[in-house]
């Protein structure tokens, strides 16, 4: 049985976290977090911000991963960003002159430092693709910001973490075929978007066909469920699906959107897929990454369970499996 946490130890653990370049060269889970992903929001805000605090004080409890595995990610610059998001919606960031339609859309009270937190955790995913090409498998605390397109915001995503590390890779010329799994409850409309017209990025998102956006835009494989979806047909859908699209698009990476909303406690998600099956979901997408030598780079997407354990314990399975899985 996983240990429960107490909360108490939490600043105690959180204070370990640190980087070593040196444990680079030692094949392990590289996780990204830092202290600035866990934005203050008002309180009753829908968004479970602690999320980002209790996932790396667990899995450091019951002794999944120790501090080592833990790296603090660095800013985007300008110029990385812009690769992804257009110069009238950084500068409207930059200098906090979101219209309140916008500001509305994302969902956030707006401040510079949640701005800024956009960059670290961008390029938290990043820098985990980077660790994936060495170590198989690395994964952000945070990121799966799917929402966010070009030129605007919204469903709590200010930046397209996978894009922009989809992007810089791209150009970098470390890959020339990327495929994005995109598991979130909701539809990956605003990376469905950007990489509408790119071949190199395949966008698949398995979600709710009724759920959020109303207005879905096209990936390049969608698969839309219906309400109540259980664990059987979801996992029949996914195994049907991912073995044969990695056959036919023959991706040199993948991304993966390992969100928990898809889970029946979600209060947004509509499915009724159980804890035990969204364990298995992330098993079956790492298994076969790791079987076909497939770097796999995971960032967290939602979750929306009314009990926070809920979400931490399904966010927690990821970091489990990958740990048994790939090392
Ligand atoms: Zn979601």
């Amino acid at each position: 049985m996983t240990k429960r946490l107490n909360k108490l130890a939490i600043p105690y653990l959180i204070n370990f976290i640190y980087t070593d370049p040196l444990l680079i060269l030692h094949p392990m889970l590289k996780i990204a977090y830092s202290p600035i992903y866990i934005y203050e929001l008002p309180d009753g805000h829908r968004f479970p911000m602690e999320k980002y605090e209790l996932i790396p004080a667990q899995l450091l409890h019951e002794g999944t991963v120790s501090q080592e595995n833990f790296f603090h990610p660095t800013a985007l610059n300008d110029e990385e960003i812009l690769l992804t998001h257009t110069a009238e919606y950084l500068d409207k960031l930059k200098t906090q002159n979101l219209s309140r339609k916008e500001i509305r859309a994302i969902g956030f009270p707006m401040s510079s430092k949640l701005i800024e937190r956009g960059r670290y955790i961008a390029n938290g995913t990043l820098q985990c693709a980077r660790y994936a090409i060495k170590h198989g498998v690395a994964m952000n605390i945070a990121g799966g910001t799917h929402h966010s397109f070009a030129d605007h915001g919204e469903g709590f995503c200010i930046y397209n973490d996978i894009a922009i590390a989809s992007n810089i890779l791209l150009k970098e010329g470390v890959f020339n075929k990327i495929l994005i799994v995109d598991l979130d409850v909701h539809q990956g409309n605003g990376t469905a978007k950007i990489f509408e017209i790119e071949p190199r990025v395949f966008t698949f998102s398995m979600h709710g066909a009724k759920n959020y956006p109303v207005r879905k835009e096209q990936s390049d494989l969608d698969i839309g469920l219906a309400d109540h979806t259980k664990d059987e047909l979801y996992l029949s859908t996914l195994k049907d699906t991912l073995p044969n699209l990695i056959e036919q698009v023959k991706p040199q990476m993948v991304f993966y959107l390992s969100g928990v909303d898809i889970l029946e406690t979600d209060k947004l998600g509509r499915l009724s897929v159980s804890i035990e099956g969204c364990k298995e979901r992330d098993r079956f997408v790492m298994q076969t990454c790791q079987d076909l030598n497939l770097p796999l780079c995971i960032s967290m997407g939602g979750g929306y369970s009314p009990a926070i354990r809920h979400i931490v314990e399904a966010h927690a399975n990821t970091f489990r499996l990958a740990n048994d899985i790939f090392f």
